[in-house]
């Protein structure tokens, strides 16, 4: 989509802290990092919310929880931990209306969250 800011990213029209690329997906450093590793991975593809995943994304779906465990490793929190989260809509907190699953890690993590 032509004014989605992911979208502008995936375009290289909006520069961004890559660590991870693949067909499907790309992986960079949220811009107002709230842990020490935040990490947003995002498909390629255009999809708003995690209301608009449809069953032929199931590839894709596997592949950004693949992605984040591969990142986990490199960003070296994989044994401390991490969390992943996809925010959705409204009550979810989602800002930006491009799918995408944060990886956040580097500290200790408060449940429930705010
Ligand atoms: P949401 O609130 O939709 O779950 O997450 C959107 C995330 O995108 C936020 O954590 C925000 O800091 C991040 N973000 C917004 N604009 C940019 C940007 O231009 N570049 C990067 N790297 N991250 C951004
Ligand atoms: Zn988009």
């Amino acid at each position: 989509m032509s004014d989605c800011l992911f979208c502008k990213i995936v375009a290289g029209e909006i520069p961004c802290d890559k660590v991870f690329e693949n067909e499907l997906l790309i992986a960079f450093r949220d811009i107002s990092p709230v842990s020490p590793t935040h990490i947003l991975i995002i498909p390629k593809k255009h999809i708003s919310s995690l209301n608009e995943l449809s069953e032929e994304d199931r590839f894709l779906a596997g592949e950004m929880l693949l992605s984040a465990k591969k990142i986990a490793k490199s960003e070296k929190i994989n044994l401390s931990g991490y969390r992943t989260v996809i925010n959705t809509n409204d009550d979810g907190g989602q800002t930006v209306f491009h799918i995408h699953m944060h990886l956040i890690g580097g500290r200790k993590m408060d449940w429930p969250p705010g």
